[in-house]
């Protein structure tokens, strides 16, 4: 009898946070500034200087550990992490261990099959490691010449989130990222960016059979730097494990790194346990006591949460999940489309601003919120196309006129004569003589070819210059041809 087996995903997020400053330290976070050019005695670990936690940091965590679903505590304790490791100065790092800042809670999240939630184990505030250099060789440890220190990295503030391993797929560890990156990035926590490593993902996997409860063996796959790594490395992993145990193997606990040109997965290190790093409180900080009035004024000032406001578009505007996924993103798209929203259908309002206002913007490298299309202009433009005072090619070209050259939109149909002809005795005649013109095409109309009603309308249109408006025009053909 052969077995199913069902992986068991947990994933740990490690994102820089956006302060100004470093976490014990003074010094200015940089990024791509010269080697060594941020850095003070604490954050190089001379003897004698003292860290001092930064308030920013703690505020950002307060807000992430409320995004997440999580309890805030009322007292948490900073702990060294003991190890060696050339990115560490002082051979240990200033982390959260048994007192974290943000206790267990559980984090909702949209999908297109509806709301997700996920459990949150903890969230906790530490230090990164400075950056090693290797060089020669491409930047490869194994075959460097040699390996320097940069220490501007050292002392960036993190906020490490580690989930519950409830995930069974890398599609959907990596579906779950996507929302808590937003969420993140939304509430200006962290800038999100995997590629430059100022939000870091691993993965603990283990599979067992399906149906049973316990947990077997897990490996950490650390470091995937963008959504369709984390998924693919996953995936690698859980086929990896699954023949090792269908090949009569062992899982080995280990950390593993996936090489996401070749689809391998290498071997890093035997995986470390808790009690290696002899973890205890920090003595040169006191505990962290956030004052309750203090996070009552830092939740009270958040903005609105992202999924909270695609609920809201869902449910009152009824925009589809896919709709407000997309202009939920990112949070100025947001605000340009509730403001035409507040003053156009909201159903057009999304698909105007999704559609082509976006298609021609990108097209001159421009967003909609830093365009010349006020949301003003914009719910004018589709007012006319809605009412028929324009067909919708000539919206679409009132559209291209104020994006190059601004202006509002009914000059601009007054200036370049697009207004739809209304006169239905001129559109009669028009059609009238399209089907006289056209007399083959007609009479197979008149057979049952209805699809020529389309040849109709496209002759109209260029006649006119796109100023007749389509669906008139079909009726009245449908009207002319049957009669005549
Ligand atoms: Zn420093």
């Amino acid at each position: 009898m052969s077995t199913t087996w069902e992986a068991v995903i947990g994933i740990e997020i490690h994102a820089q946070l956006l302060t100004r400053t470093k976490m014990f330290c003074g010094c200015e976070l940089s990024f791509g500034d010269p080697p060594n050019t941020h850095t003070c005695p604490v954050c190089l670990a001379h003897p004698g200087a003292l860290p001092v936690i930064n308030r920013e940091a703690i505020r950002l965590a307060i807000i992430a550990g409320h995004a997440l679903g999580c309890e805030i505590s009322e007292r948490s304790v900073f702990a060294r992490k003991n190890y060696f490791y050339p990115d560490l100065p002082k051979a240990y790092q200033i982390s959260q261990y048994d007192q974290p800042i943000c206790g267990p809670g559980r984090f909702r999240y949209l999908t297109p099959d509806g709301e997700q939630t996920l459990g949150i184990t903890r969230a906790h505030l530490e230090e990164d490691a400075a950056k090693l250099i290797h060089l020669g060789a491409e930047g490869r440890r194994a075959e460097a010449e040699g390996s320097v220190v940069d220490f501007n990295r050292g002392g960036t503030p993190l906020l490490e989130i580690v989930t519950e391993p409830e995930l069974h797929t890398g599609a959907a560890a990596a579906a779950f990222l996507k929302q808590l990156r937003q969420t993140l990035v939304h509430l200006g926590i962290t800038d999100g960016s995997m590629e430059q490593g100022s939000m870091r993902a691993d993965a603990n996997i283990s599979i067992r059979p399906a149906g049973t409860v316990g947990l077997g063996t897990k490996t950490e796959l650390k470091n995937m730097n963008s959504f369709t790594f984390l998924e693919r490395g996953i995936t690698a992993e859980i086929a990896r494990q699954t023949a090792l145990v269908e090949g009569g193997g062992r899982v080995a606990q280990e950390t593993l790194h996936f090489e996401p040109t070749t689809g391998r997965i290498t071997s890093l290190r035997s995986k470390e346990q808790a009690h290696d790093y002899r973890y205890f409180p920090e003595p040169d900080l006191l505990p962290v006591v956030p004052d309750r009035a203090w996070v009552a004024e830092i939740l009270a000032a958040l903005p609105e949460l992202p999924i909270t406001r695609r609920e809201r578009w869902m449910r009152d505007l009824r925009l589809t999940f896919e709709d407000a996924e997309v202009l939920a993103d990112p949070p100025e798209l947001g605000d340009y489309f509730e403001q035409v929203a507040a003053l156009a259908p909201p159903k057009s309002a999304a698909n105007w601003v999704r559609g082509d206002l976006r298609a021609q913007l990108r097209e001159r490298d421009q967003e909609p919120w830093q365009s010349g299309v006020t949301p003003d202009a914009l719910a004018d433009i589709i007012a006319m196309a809605e009412s028929r005072e324009i067909s919708m090619p000539s919206a679409k070209a009132v559209l291209t006129h104020v994006i190059d050259h601004g202006g509002a939109p009914r000059d601009v149909v007054a200036k370049l004569g697009l207004g739809a002809i209304q006169d239905e005795s001129e559109l009669m005649t028009l059609v009238d003589r399209l089907i006289a013109d056209n007399p083959v095409q007609a009479q197979q109309m008149r057979e049952g070819r209805d699809k020529l009603v389309g040849f109709f309308v496209g002759q109209a249109m260029k006649a006119t210059q796109g100023r007749a408006d389509p669906a008139r025009i079909g009726e009245l053909v449908r009207e002319r041809v049957s009669a005549g």
